[in-house]
């Protein structure tokens, strides 16, 4: 029997365009990067209706 790999619907803070994330990539504490703008967000956390928080990685310069 073939495993459905479910797809997490991330929006992106900056651009409001929704990332899809594997289950395993949408985890607290993994980085992903929005395929829109490049912004770089850690998951931070998961809220109770089920979306992920973000907390945008600022590069340092
Ligand atoms: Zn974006």
């Amino acid at each position: 029997m073939a495993e459905e790999k479910k797809q997490i619907d991330v929006q992106c803070l900056e651009c409001k365009n929704i990332n899809k994330l594997s289950e395993d990539d949408a985890k607290v504490g993994r980085w992903f990067e929005c395929k829109f703008c490049g912004t770089t967000y850690e998951i931070t956390g998961v809220k109770p209706d089920g979306s992920l928080e973000l907390h945008p990685i600022e590069e340092e310069k």
